[in-house]
């Protein structure tokens, strides 16, 4: 039996110097985004009045394989990186299970998730072009705490727009932004036309990331020398998150195991892409076959029951089409789900590598399911998992059993994104058993479809 240390940790010299872009070596490319007006392919024109320049290359760009990691980025990711991958030694027993279980822990930073990975490529690039100030929405506060972190770092004003039901039921996430300096805003708000709009034809509404996005876009586009940055779903912050699975590969060498079945909980898609990519590249290039499995709520289930056109990334319409899973722009979850991953669509290249069946499966896991497992895994390994990480665990959980049942020694890989220091509001509702499981109707989703916006020819 080969000893495996129960953290597998990287050298400051084995660090990854690059980020790695899969879409350069996908066979079959995702579809471009669309420009809503004119109905062709965005260009880099398009996209710099919202997005800084280099973000907006890195977003369209299909070509290049790798993309140098800036020396300032590299040194502020020592400050938090590398994140140990663990084995689960703890849980494996608990389990009684004969298969291996990994995880790759992204939650040791204060943000408590791996947006700071992006968050901090995005704000130096910003920083680099001059301009003096951010704007940006944040769901469940983890990103608009990363970003308020890089921010300070890299010394730039940011204005976050955060989905109002999370920014009521996390007081404490609006303290820790507004530590690191920044400004913080509960959305739909009376401080923008669009905002307006939404709270006019829906009054009392909780709010939605869509929404959000819309309200900083528009901030973003009024304001001298600002421009808006986003925290998943687009290709530039995959890129950045490749970080993620170039350390789980090269720390997977070093023990010279490789993952069997490789697991992500996906809301825009950013950390489950991101840990996959390199993956990816290795069942593209044939080399291993890897079972890919992502997994979302049941009650924002864009993968397992959305459709895979073209749609708007915001409620108000602002973004560019993109082709990707949707269950609609207006699609707002039901107000009792407490587990994160609310976005309506997904990530153009992770829609697409699944369409492909590139990534094999999409899994939607109900959340006193996912609670279940929070719970369990905190026993057993100690950290207090987010509930968004958490629909992970869930399925690693379950594919551990699997293997109890059929007696294979599989590696499990999972991605842990982050702490749930903030989520004790849900977690009492699991605990109070007051938490229940909203699984939408055929209906529902109707009323989420119905906001797809229609252009002949596209689809
Ligand atoms: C934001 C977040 C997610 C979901 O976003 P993705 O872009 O799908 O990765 C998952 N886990 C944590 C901890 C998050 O903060």
């Amino acid at each position: 039996m080969k000893n495996i240390p129960h953290k597998i940790y990287l050298q400051e010299s084995e660090l990854p110097k690059y980020w790695y872009n899969v879409v350069s070596d996908m066979p079959d490319k995702p579809d471009p985004f669309m420009h809503p007006g004119t109905l062709k392919p965005i260009v880099l024109e398009d996209l710099i009045p919202v997005f800084c320049k280099e973000l907006s290359e890195q977003e369209l760009d299909r070509t290049t394989r790798y993309f140098e990691i800036p020396d300032e980025v590299f040194d502020y990711y020592k400050t938090f990186r590398p994140s140990p991958l663990v084995r689960a030694y703890n849980l494996e027993k608990e389990l009684q299970t004969p298969a291996k279980i990994y995880y790759k822990f992204e939650g040791n930073n204060t943000s408590g998730s791996h947006k700071l990975n992006s968050a901090a490529a995005q704000v130096y690039y910003c920083k680099k072009q001059g301009l003096t100030k951010l704007t940006t929405e944040t769901g469940a506060g983890q990103w608009g705490t990363a970003l308020a972190m890089a921010c300070a770092y890299f010394k730039l004003d940011l204005t976050v727009y955060m989905v109002k039901i999370s920014y009521e039921q996390k007081p404490f996430r609006k303290a820790v932004i507004q530590t690191y300096g920044a400004d913080i805003v509960p959305s739909p708000s009376e401080t923008t036309e669009v905002g307006k709009k939404i709270l006019a034809a829906n009054p009392g509404t909780g709010g939605s990331l869509g929404c959000a996005i819309s309200e900083a876009i528009e901030v973003a586009l009024k304001s001298e020398n600002c421009r808006y940055v986003l925290g998943s779903v687009l290709n530039h912050v995959l890129l950045h998150q490749s970080v993620i699975g170039l350390e789980t590969k090269a720390a997977f060498e070093k023990i010279d195991e490789y993952p069997d079945i490789i697991i992500g909980c996906a809301g825009g898609g950013s950390n489950a892409g991101g840990l996959m990519s390199p993956f990816v590249k290795d069942k593209i290039e044939k080399k291993q076959s890897p079972y890919f499995i992502l997994v979302e709520p049941v009650s924002c289930p864009s993968l397992t029951r959305g459709k895979f056109t073209y749609d708007f990334g915001d409620t108000g319409n602002m973004t560019p089409l993109a082709k990707m899973y949707t269950i609609g722009n207006g699609y707002i979850p039901s107000p009792n789900h407490a587990g994160g991953l609310r976005y309506h669509g997904m990530s153009p290249i992770v829609s697409k590598l699944y369409h492909d069946r590139i990534i094999d499966e999409a899994r939607a896991v109900e959340q006193t399911k996912v609670f279940e497992a929070a719970t369990l895994f905190a026993k057993c390994e100690t950290i207090l998992p987010a509930p968004e990480s958490s629909h992970a665990v869930r399925v690693a959980i379950d594919e551990a059993l699997k293997c109890k049942e059929t007696g294979e020694a599989k590696n499990i890989l999972f991605g842990l994104s982050g702490t749930g220091y903030f989520d004790m509001t849900a977690y009492t509702q699991f605990m109070d058993k007051t938490m229940t499981d909203y699984i939408p109707t055929d209906a529902d989703l109707e009323k989420g479809f119905a906001s797809i916006p229609k252009f002949p020819g596209l689809e």
